[in-house]
This record gives C-alpha cells, sequence and structure tokens, in this order.
C-alpha cells in the first residue's frame, strides 16, 4: 500500500452525531493543537494524512452514516491518500471488537472516554489544564456546553447509556470556568448540552443543582443568551423556570423529548411518566415562563403502537401546540431493553406515521409564526446566504429550529444582535426586517 509522508502529521477530525459528540471532537482538537499537532475539523481539504472519525452509534441511520464514513476513509488511505485513519465516539465504543475484525485497513479503534488514549497514538500528553479548553468547530459566537456525561435513566429503546456510561456531572466551578473561557474567545451563546439536563447534580451534590448552575453561569459577563436542552420530563425542577424569568440572558426556552404520550407506550418507552403528568408539566411550565418556546421530540413506530396511539400523539400536539418538534423513527437496538419487543412495523409504515404526525405540527408551527408578524425581536445574526441574513430569535437553538430570514442593504454584524419586526411568515421560517 502506497503511504504518502507529509513532513509533518496534519489531523483532520470528522465527527457524527450530536453536538454531545461535537464537543469531545472540539476538546480533542484542542488537546492535540496544544501538544503542537496540526488539527482541522470536517476539512474538504486532503492536505492532511491522518484521520479520526468520531462516530455515532445511537440508531441505524446513524450507525450506517458512521460505518459508510468509515469506508470512504479507509477507501482513501489504500490509494495512498491517508496514513492513518482512527475511529472513536460511540459506534467504537458499542460495536469496535467486530468492527475491527471486518474493516482491519483502521489503523486504531477508541471509545467514548479515551481522550488520553488517542493523545498516546499521537505521542501527545493529556494536558490536564486545558480543561474546559476546546478548538471551536462552531461559529465562534456560539458553543454548546457539556455539564455532564452519560445517563441513569432506563429508557426502553435507548443505546446511550451502553456507549456513554452512568451520569457524571462536572462541577459547578468547571462549567463556569469553560463559559468564561467560551466567552473570552468571543462566545455569546451556548447551549446547554447533557444526556440528561435536569439530572445535573444528583450525584455529585445529592440534589438537583441544575438551577443553581443557572444563576452561576448567568453572572457570567458577556454571556448573552444560555439555552437548555436535553430536559427530562419527570422530577422536573421546576425551580429552573424562577431563574430563567428571573435572568434575561437565559433563554425563554426548553428543549424537553417526550418521545410519546399514550400511556401504553410511555410505559413500554419505561419513561417513568403517565399522560396526564405530562399536559400538567406543560402546563406549569408555561404557567412560570409565559411565552416560552417548547422544543420536543417524538418517536413513531416503536413496538406495539396502536393507530390509536399515533391518534392520542396528534391530538395532544394539536390540544398543547408545542412550539417545535422533531420525530424520530423507532430503531431497534440490540441490548436495550426494548430489543425483547417485537419490532413489527415496516420502516415504510414508520416514516408514514412520522410523515403523519408532523403534518400536524407543520400546521401548528405556521399558525404560530402568523402571529408574530408584526411582532419586533432581538435576533442573533448567524450568517449571510444568498445575499440574504440567517438569523435566530432567543425561541429557536442553532441547527434545529426556525430561522428569521432578513434582507439589508446595510452591513449586518454577524455573531451580533439586531433588532427586527417580522414581515412574513412561513410554516417554519420567518421574514424580518431591521428596526
Ligand atoms: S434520558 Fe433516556 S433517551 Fe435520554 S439518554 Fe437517557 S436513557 Fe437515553
Amino acid at each position: 500500500m502506497k503511504t504518502r509522508t507529509l513532513k509533518k502529521d496534519k489531523v483532520n477530525i470528522i465527527t457524527l452525531g450530536c453536538s454531545k459528540n461535537m464537543v469531545d471532537s472540539e476538546v480533542l482538537s484542542g488537546q492535540l493543537s496544544a501538544n503542537g499537532i496540526k488539527v482541522k475539523h470536517e476539512s474538504e481539504k486532503l492536505d492532511h494524512n491522518i484521520v479520526v472519525v468520531n462516530t455515532c452509534g445511537f440508531i441505524d441511520k446513524a450507525k450506517e452514516e458512521s460505518v459508510n464514513t468509515i469506508l470512504e476513509q479507509v477507501e482513501l488511505k489504500r490509494d495512498g491518500k491517508l496514513d492513518k485513519v482512527y475511529i472513536t465516539g460511540c459506534l467504537s465504543e458499542r460495536y469496535r471488537h467486530d468492527l475491527m475484525k471486518e474493516i482491519p485497513e483502521v489503523d486504531a479503534w477508541f471509545g467514548t472516554m479515551e481522550l488520553p488514549l488517542i493523545l498516546k497514538q499521537f505521542n501527545a500528553d493529556y494536558k490536564a489544564e486545558l480543561i474546559g479548553e476546546r478548538m471551536l468547530a462552531t461559529p465562534k459566537h456560539y458553543a454548546y456546553l457539556k455539564i455532564s456525561e452519560g445517563c441513569n435513566r432506563t429508557c426502553s429503546f435507548c443505546a446511550i447509556p451502553l456507549m456513554r456510561g452512568g451520569h457524571v456531572s462536572k462541577t459547578i466551578e468547571e462549567v463556569v470556568a469553560e463559559a468564561k473561557k467560551l466567552v473570552s474567545m468571543g462566545v455569546k451563546e451556548v447551549m446547554l448540552i447533557a444526556q440528561e439536563l435536569t439530572y445535573y447534580g444528583l450525584d455529585i451534590y445529592k440534589k438537583r443543582a441544575l438551577s443553581e448552575l443557572l444563576k452561576h453561569l448567568s453572572d457570567v459577563p458577556g454571556l448573552h443568551w444560555i439555552r437548555l436542552h436535553y430536559a427530562y420530563p419527570s422530577k422536573f425542577p421546576l425551580d429552573i423556570l424562577d431563574v430563567m424569568r428571573e435572568r434575561d440572558n437565559i433563554c425563554n426556552y426548553l428543549d424537553m423529548p417526550l418521545q410519546h404520550i399514550s400511556g401504553n407506550m410511555l410505559k413500554a418507552m419505561k419513561r417513568q411518566m403517565e399522560t396526564q403528568e405530562i399536559y400538567d408539566l406543560v402546563a406549569a411550565i408555561r404557567d412560570k415562563v409565559p411565552g416560552i418556546a417548547i422544543r420536543s421530540t417524538l418517536i413513531a413506530g416503536f413496538p406495539g403502537e396502536t393507530r390509536d396511539d399515533v391518534e392520542q400523539l396528534k391530538q395532544f400536539l394539536e390540544e398543547v401546540r408545542l412550539d417545535r418538534v422533531g420525530i424520530f423513527t423507532y430503531s431497534h437496538e440490540e441490548n436495550t431493553s426494548a430489543y425483547d419487543l417485537a419490532d413489527t412495523l415496516t420502516s415504510e409504515e414508520k416514516e408514514a406515521r412520522a410523515q403523519e404526525i408532523m403534518e400536524v405540527q407543520q400546521e401548528i408551527s405556521y399558525e404560530k409564526n402568523q402571529e408574530r408578524i408584526g411582532q419586533e425581536y432581538k435576533v442573533i445574526v448567524d450568517k449571510l446566504e444568498a445575499g440574504r441574513y440567517l438569523a435566530r430569535t432567543e425561541f429557536d437553538s442553532v441547527e434545529v429550529d426556525n430561522e428569521v430570514i432578513i434582507t439589508s442593504e446595510e452591513e449586518l454584524p454577524i455573531g451580533d444582535f439586531v433588532n427586527v419586526r417580522i414581515t412574513k411568515a412561513y410554516d417554519y421560517d420567518l421574514e424580518g426586517e431591521v428596526v
């Protein structure tokens, strides 16, 4: 096999999957760079000789994408365009023993908690003093801030605890220090992420400490927007909403995956919550923070899901009118407790149910957006694309939610805030003019 030698190693990191994986790649980049190794993220140019693929192993589609990406990189190595291919992340954590037999061209496989071992591969040392420091792969005005790793929940469909282990919170001091570093790098908005955000502190402080953490983060000078993702509905700590209401720099936004609403499905999914409790929780959240935007994630096609379950979910959306909804089709994951259930629906049937449910939400999103016409909002300008600026209100997170499209003669400050009046509204996105 022809090898391609560069005078000095240069590494490209490819990240698949979720924002938590993204943070891991950013931490790896920071450590490699601090050891004098040239590193970049998602580079399209082939001016590197080593690639690290940070994989996702969550559901079938994600696993397929990860395997295809590995095969592409191995192909480049076979063609002498790469010297080394290293694989890390959830797919590797979960399947490396099988995969290393199937794809022997890969030089090394690493799990999700093996950063020092990856660095050793580069004769690099793990620099503990760099905790909280990373090379951002996001535009520099926003960043993901991971407050814990792993999960102690037992949702029957979920393989994440198999790949990420049990829940481990970072200390408030660590998270605040990381936030300050991010602000010093130009970050104005942070998305708080975890596998299960609301569990924060139960391990290290023996109590739910998210509201305390939020107060400390909200006090960080220069942090304009703090956004909450991956809140778990069961035993939801309502006190975080008091902090959200009182602090202007905590967005009136909450991402809270619900997965389903019917009693039958919530029980089979082991979501530790009843239908009525969810209705009551959404009402309590809106009562505490009027005008809050609630985002949720649902699963279509879970084993045993009846027509009536689907109708209940559509009725829930019509009655509760969530602001943002994402949906996955059920993926039958080995070693999860749902794997013992009969996965009888075809992927086409699952897709059809997901489509049916999202059509209900699309209508709701359109109607809600109409109500925003004429209103004025502070937005953060993310980018200029095809001559128009794309921005977001505090009710919209990056990559998953709605955008505000702004056509402006004058140049707008990318990565900064402007005020706009909404002039047009579509199913999801809005149009606005600067005021
Ligand atoms: S809360 Fe449930 S769905 Fe989320 S990571 Fe934990 S086990 Fe998985």
